[in-house]
């Protein structure tokens, strides 16, 4: 890749570099292994000496192509594909914590992760520790100790839009010697590279924005190569022999690409949650177009979220960051690019979930799906779907009332949704 290539340019060409005479667009490599002349060069590949692919599980070169793309759009030194945006969160925290540690998290996250995080992972051993934006920062600090391995965070959270404050949380995460990772599926890579602004690792459920038609579930884990595993002797698995990989030392044999590698060769290796050629296929379609999408998706969202506002008979409250007046507007002017601030807009309808649920059966142009950052806007009511196992008490932590809606807006003209909107309210009269 040219190195002055600006993201839209990365977006549409970046990864797959044709050669003479070579496919123009992607190839699926739609094959589980790959032909060697000889055991050696196998045997080189198993012990890591040589790069290549062996088995589809860990590598494919049609995964690896758009890998690289996702890679080279977050600023990050190598990527790695799920099969879901879940199994994107689970192993980027179970790459450095075992039975025993703990790490801590922000209360606002997405409601599947929160699951994962306090349920699932509990069974494992792995204890996480809530925390809020309105904690002080030492109150914050006394969740960390010395089995604490990362602060976990969403750049804007799903639902509440909470924007993520990194000149605040992640100096205050380094100081405790712990990495940030931080979730940035509603912002993308092109309204904000954490990275730039000192997180380690970031993580996407590719299903939202970078697919954004709909078509494909996946996850991706980037590697910014900036944390130093070996200070403090934290992450032993990192830079300890490998049993499991004839002993090597991820930090000595990969430097700054210690933690993605390991996160392939041992867990993608042992938890096998791969994406599939065809899907890196069909996600590499939907990336071409995010530049586009996004600053289409950002500026018809401004615009329901204006209109939302002047709605106060029925609107109870608006909440979107790229909103002037919005709690959240200063970090997006800071956080995002030119202060866009995606496609997604929470609303209280006034009347709590009853009016909500009207409103939602009332639009035609929008559908009620379980989905999200879709080119097609899309609605949901978080309290009784996506966060249905969480508690008052947890609900309210991630920012959610009963009566707020989730609205996804898309691509489509912008009159249009508002239009549909303003009809749908009308029978909430
Ligand atoms: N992170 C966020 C912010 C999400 O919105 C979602 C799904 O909605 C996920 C992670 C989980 O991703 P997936 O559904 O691809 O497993």
């Amino acid at each position: 890749m040219d190195s002055r290539w600006k993201k839209s340019t990365i977006c549409v060409q970046g990864g797959y570099e044709p050669g003479n005479g070579e496919p123009r667009v992607l190839p699926i490599y739609q094959s589980t292994t790959y032909k060697y002349d000889s055991a050696e060069e196998l045997a080189k590949l198993f012990d890591l000496e040589s790069p290549g692919h062996m088995y589809t599980r860990i590598s494919n070169p049609t995964v690896e192509m758009v890998e690289k793309k996702i890679a080279d759009l977050e600023g990050g030194v190598g990527a790695m594909m799920t099969s879901s945006g879940q199994a994107a969160s689970l192993i980027s925290v179970f790459n450095i914590a075992s039975s025993g540690d703990n790490f801590v998290m922000m209360g606002n996250l997405y409601g599947g992760t929160t699951n994962l995080f306090l349920v699932t992972m509990k069974r494992m051993g792995i204890e996480a520790r809530v925390v809020t934006s309105d904690m002080s920062d030492e109150e914050i600090r006394s969740h960390f100790d010395e089995r604490t391995r990362c602060f976990f965070c969403e750049t804007i959270a799903n639902p509440s839009l909470e924007v993520f404050d990194f000149d605040r949380f992640v100096p205050l995460a380094h100081s405790m010697g712990v990495p940030v990772i931080i979730d940035n599926t509603f912002a993308t890579p092109i309204l904000c590279n954490p990275i730039s602004f000192g997180a380690d690792i970031v993580i996407h459920s590719t299903t939202k924005y970078m697919d954004g038609h709909a078509m494909v579930v996946g996850g991706v884990i980037v590697d910014s190569g900036n944390f130093d595993w070996a200070k403090g002797g934290k992450y032993p698995e990192l830079t300890q022999p490998d049993e499991s990989y004839h002993g090597v030392v991820y930090t000595e044999s990969f430097g700054r690409s210690a933690y993605i590698t390991k996160a392939r060769t041992q867990l993608m290796r042992d938890l096998g949650s791969t994406p599939q050629p065809i899907t890196a296929f069909l996600l590499n379609i939907g990336l071409e177009t995010l530049d586009l999408r996004i600053r289409r998706h950002s500026s018809n969202a401004l615009r329901v979220a204006e209109y939302l506002r002047s709605r106060s008979d029925l609107v109870e409250s608006v909440s979107y960051p790229g909103l002037p007046g919005d709690s959240e507007h200063e970090k997006a002017e800071k956080y995002l690019r030119e202060g866009m601030a995606s496609g997604v807009v929470s609303f209280c309808m006034k009347g709590g979930r009853e009016k909500a649920m009207k409103f939602m059966n009332s639009l035609s142009l929008a559908s009620i799906v379980v989905h999200v950052a879709d080119a097609r806007t899309c609605v949901l009511n978080p309290a009784s779907t996506t966060h249905r196992q969480l508690s008052d008490e947890m609900l309210r932590a991630a920012g959610i009332e009963p009566g707020f809606v989730r609205f996804s807006v898309g691509i489509e003209d912008a009159d249009d949704i508002i239009r549909d909107i303003e009809e749908a309210l009308a029978k909430c009269l």
